[in-house]
């Protein structure tokens, strides 16, 4: 399950309507790694994540253009922790190879079991075997012609086939990345079965959903990529191609090593990708736009590790690129620490979530929030002792707008919910007082002052006097009760 994209990808062909020519485009895309550093490739969770965030500028610029996101974060002074773990990548490829061991027999077992039971099972040998094409070829290009050509040749023949780690082409902000899913399967009947091998296990039948759901939208890119390639088999052999919208999820079962299986229905993961990556804003645009000599090279020192470039001169040609930062950018890109620390900085609501973002529709900054809650309306520096404290003050029990967990893609407050400054449906317009988000907002802080001073009035004699925790006149004094604690 990797994504490969370098030079030779970038400079396959740009399509029309580009606003560099594709020499242009891989020139600038060069300088923007810095001299003699090779394109990053990205793994198919990155490739999951850039589709989950189509608003962000930044970060698709960077995953263009193959820089390393991870180092620069690291140079920028905000390195965080997110990847897959070595062991997990050790021990998923062990399970792998067990699971496609004698030539993918059990393997094919379950997917003729759990997706197509009544088509007749593979012969241990002959022509009825499984045929398991050699993939192998120069670049990711000559990979991705071959597995075209095996998988032409499977359909035609009519058999089961094996294909062990094709290699496919998707489009990704206007060029092309290649994208190598687990295994596919080509049914008797024609169809092709994208198969997902995970190493987190199934126990008692049930598996984690947040998992399930990230390996679905993994799937999902992978199914859209065989699309173009299923439409040209068609053509070619006269037969229907169909790939299926239902893919095979295999996982150890309960605490062992044994492979189990289940197919998952990818419609809505399907869905939602195509929108999210026809919606990525096209790299070369973004390029254009960046001022004369902005590169996000670190200028490594001779052991290759070690950047020598400032770190504000990397923050500013970071900065240059507008980016769409949410909590979920937690939990699937390298610089989330770097855009988090930026976006509390500037007050920007996306810091508390999409959810709270699409809820305050114009207000675009904490401090106009807290303006806009204020009697006077927005602008107004209000009296003192306003309500409003802070972004937390009107956060309810159950309010987790501002937390960092992630909500999944089909969440409405995902990532079909406006982004950031550059989401057409954004709401750019100013709040004004009569707007429905200011009203909410006036309301929720003269509740909240009801229900300070109400709560400020009945005290039994164990509470001790009532002592305010400031006061103008003087320092914050510590409630008894609070010193206990
Ligand atoms: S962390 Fe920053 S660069 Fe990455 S997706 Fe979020 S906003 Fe974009």
């Amino acid at each position: 399950m990797n994504v490969f994209r370098d030079s030779r990808a970038v400079a396959a062909g740009p399509p029309v309507g580009q606003a560099l020519p594709s020499s242009s485009l891989r020139q600038r895309l060069s300088e923007l790694r810095g001299p003699g550093v090779r394109p990053r490739s990205l793994d198919a969770r990155a490739l999951a994540a850039l589709a989950a965030n189509p608003g962000c500028r930044r970060r698709a610029l960077l995953d263009g253009a193959g820089v390393d996101k991870g180092a620069l974060a690291g140079a920028l002074g905000s390195p965080t922790g997110y990847g897959q773990s070595q062991f997990a990548f050790v021990r998923g490829n062990a399970f792998e190879a067990r699971v496609k061991a004698d030539g993918g027999a059990e393997l094919l077992r379950l997917v003729r079991e759990r997706l197509d039971p009544g088509s007749p099972p593979p012969e241990p040998e002959g022509p009825g075997a499984v045929a398991t094409p050699d993939l192998s070829a120069a670049g990711p290009e000559g990979r991705a012609a071959r597995t075209a050509l095996a998988l032409r040749e499977a359909t035609a023949a009519g058999g089961w086939t094996l294909l062990d780690h094709p290699m496919l082409a998707v489009d990704v902000a206007g060029s092309p990345a290649y994208v190598e899913p687990d295994a596919v399967v080509v049914h008797p009947d024609g169809s092709w079965t994208v198969v997902e091998i995970k190493s987190f296990p199934v126990i008692d039948g049930s598996a984690d959903a947040a998992k399930v759901g990230a390996a679905a939208r993994q799937a999902a890119v992978y199914v859209l990529a065989l699309e173009p390639v299923a439409a040209h088999a068609a053509a070619h052999t006269g037969r229907a191609v169909r790939v299926r919208d239902r893919v095979l999820l295999v996982c150890p079962k309960d605490f062992s090593n044994l492979p189990t299986a289940a197919p998952v229905d990818i419609r809505k993961q399907l869905a939602t990708t195509r929108r999210q990556l026809a919606r990525l804003t096209r790299v070369e645009e973004i390029a254009a736009a960046l001022p004369e000599g902005t590169t996000f090279d670190l200028r490594l020192a001779d052991d290759g590790k070690t950047p020598t470039r400032p770190a504000q001169e990397l923050a500013a040609a970071v900065g240059a690129v507008g980016a769409a930062y949410a909590p979920e950018c937690l939990a699937a890109c390298e610089l989330a620490f770097h855009c988090r620390k930026h976006a509390r900085q500037e007050g920007a609501v996306e810091a508390l979530g999409r959810g709270v973002r699409g809820e305050l529709g114009g207000l675009r900054t904490i401090e106009e929030v807290l303006a806009a809650a204020r009697p006077e309306g927005p602008g107004s520096d209000g009296p003192p002792g306003t309500p409003c404290e802070g972004p937390r003050a009107e956060a309810g029990p159950g309010d987790t707008a501002g937390s960092d967990a992630p909500t999944g893609p089909d969440d409405p407050t995902g990532p079909d919910a406006p982004t950031g400054p550059d989401d057409p449906t954004g709401p750019d317009a100013p709040a004004g007082p009569d707007d429905p988000a200011v009203l909410a907002l006036r309301r929720a802080a003269a509740l909240r002052a009801e229900a300070l001073a109400a709560a400020a009035v009945p005290r039994t004699p164990a509470d001790g006097p009532y002592v305010p925790r400031a006061t103008a006149e003087g320092p914050a004094v510590p409630h008894p009760r609070a010193e206990e604690a």
